[in-house]
């Protein structure tokens, strides 16, 4: 998608709303001085650029609406000495009145080209050092450590103006769709027990019970299976979830979903209320797409055709064009061997087995033959979602662990309080997640997850901004006794 574009439909769609307190600002979106000929409007900004003719100054001052022409002239004494000094990315308040300009000096890049400012006063409001990288360029030669070091500063650039945006927007939309069709919006704990995702836990130390530790969510698939145990039928969080895994360029520590589930419904019936939701929000995006309905590939039929679950059905034209190729990949296997001969579950261990494959799983046997009521949407060579038709039954699930290698203490101690709430009145439910960087990537046309999070890791996993992972003091590890057995230890 034509991402320039979309920043045009920002910037017309932004204030056009009923604002709350709007008499809060005393200021004009810079957007706005385009109707303001003939006025005198107050804005604030930073600057964007600014050019000395000797005679004049100009500044390009921008806000979160646009960027506009401000002329300084010598006749405004105070503002022109003070302009004489103020660098890009400064935070000014200019008064001044809004003069249309001559035809030949109409800047056809910008929304306001055709209006700039007379300054009559001039208020610092912030002042910057130079920029530790340059602000107008879409910033992907400047190193990763600088630019995530300065985040705050690289998140004005307009590229990340707008993939942010578009997330929020993005975001925004899925809701009010979601809550159009009777979804309830629930937060479930950070601080949890493991959750099986395939990936290792980020734990966290318990100070009130020394020597146990919390898991940050891998998912919140145990708790929205439980909320569907507690009658709500149709539950949504846009929830983040935290894996400790191995980094590529589509996979970060944190990553958000937007994570469904609903109770009464096959899977057919989720598959197609998913679908259209996809539709719906990436059409009212400005989104073209390849084929509706989206195709279905049987898991088999997807490695015979193409060697792997995910794949690109896109046409080099289409790759130059920006379509989406949605495809749904569906009748997993529910189980593969492991090198050392045990069994593992390939998706979701808490799945439905299909119909004609329950008895294998309670009977254990056949296990390579058992299909899974699993699901996977992709989409120009991405996995983009994934959901499944879950087992409601406690025989079923406990079968499950039991083939994956879970004693019966085990299995109790880890899963008893799923077992047991199955056995008060489960109703027949599914769900599915969407990976929301994945998404955005698709919208953007980005290649790295990191252009579409605000403040996203390193590659080697160190915060943005932030000094994590750092040691904590001893007084803190002996608060939480925690013995810390490493080198560094010593040196603190
Ligand atoms: N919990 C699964 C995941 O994170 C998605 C789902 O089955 O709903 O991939």
């Amino acid at each position: 998608m034509d991402v320039d574009k979309r920043l045009g439909y920002y910037l017309n769609t932004l204030c056009e709303n009923d604002m709350i307190g709007s008499d809060m600002e005393k200021r004009t979106h810079i957007k706005n001085t385009v109707e303001s000929v003939g006025s005198i409007v107050t804005v604030m900004g930073w600057v964007d650029s600014r050019r000395d003719h000797g005679s004049l100054i100009f500044l390009d001052i921008r806000d979160s609406t646009g960027i506009v022409q401000a002329v300084v002239s010598p006749k405004s004494e105070d503002a022109y000495s003070h302009a004489k000094h103020i660098r890009e990315e400064w935070v000014l308040k200019i008064t001044g009145a809004v003069k249309k300009r001559p035809d030949a000096m109409v800047n056809d890049d910008i929304a306001t080209g055709t209006v700039e400012m007379q300054v009559t006063t001039l208020e610092v409001l912030g002042v910057s050092k130079t920029p530790p990288f340059p602000l107008h360029t879409d910033g992907l030669d400047i190193d990763e450590e600088s630019r995530l070091r300065y985040r705050f500063i690289d998140l004005r650039r307009q590229r990340m103006q707008n993939n942010i945006r578009l997330r929020s927007e993005f975001i925004h939309r899925v809701r009010s769709l979601l809550f159009d069709n009777d979804f309830v919006e629930i937060e479930t704990p950070l601080l949890t027990q493991s959750t099986p995702e395939g990936a290792r836990d980020f734990v966290v130390p318990s100070r009130l019970q020394p020597g146990s530790f919390y898991a940050l969510p891998q998912s919140p698939q145990q708790y929205k299976q439980l909320l569907m145990v507690a009658g709500f039928e149709r539950y949504f969080q846009i929830a983040r979830c935290l894996r400790d895994e191995d980094l590529r360029a589509d996979r970060a520590f944190e990553h958000s979903q937007i994570d469904m589930e609903m109770s009464f419904m096959d899977e057919e019936a989720i598959r197609a209320f998913d679908e259209d939701l996809i539709t719906r929000v990436y059409e009212a995006m400005g989104a073209t797409i390849k084929e509706k309905p989206f195709p279905v590939f049987s898991y088999q039929e997807a490695m015979e055709q193409f060697g792997a679950d995910k794949f690109d059905l896109r046409t080099e034209e289409e790759k130059r064009e920006g379509i989406l190729a949605f495809a749904w990949v569906v009748d997993f296997p529910f189980f593969e061997k492991k090198d050392d001969g045990k069994w593992t579950f390939t998706h979701n261990p808490f799945s439905m087995p299909k119909h004609e494959h329950i008895d294998f799983v309670l009977e254990e046997k056949r296990l390579d033959e058992v299909v899974a009521h699993q699901y996977d949407l992709v989409c120009n060579g991405y996995e983009i979602g994934s959901g499944s038709i879950r087992s409601h039954h406690p025989n079923i699930t406990r079968s499950v662990f039991s083939i994956l290698g879970y004693t019966e203490e085990h299995i109790e101690e880890q899963f008893g309080h799923m077992l047991e709430a199955f056995s008060f009145g489960a109703p027949p439910h599914g769900g599915i997640a969407h990976g929301i960087e994945r998404l955005m990537m698709l919208i953007t046309n980005e290649q790295y997850l990191r252009e579409v999070q605000a403040f996203p890791q390193t590659s080697s996993g160190r915060t943005a901004v932030m000094n994590a992972p750092a040691p904590l003091s001893h007084d803190q590890l002996d608060e939480l006794k925690v013995n810390v057995n490493t080198e560094d230890e010593k040196e603190r």
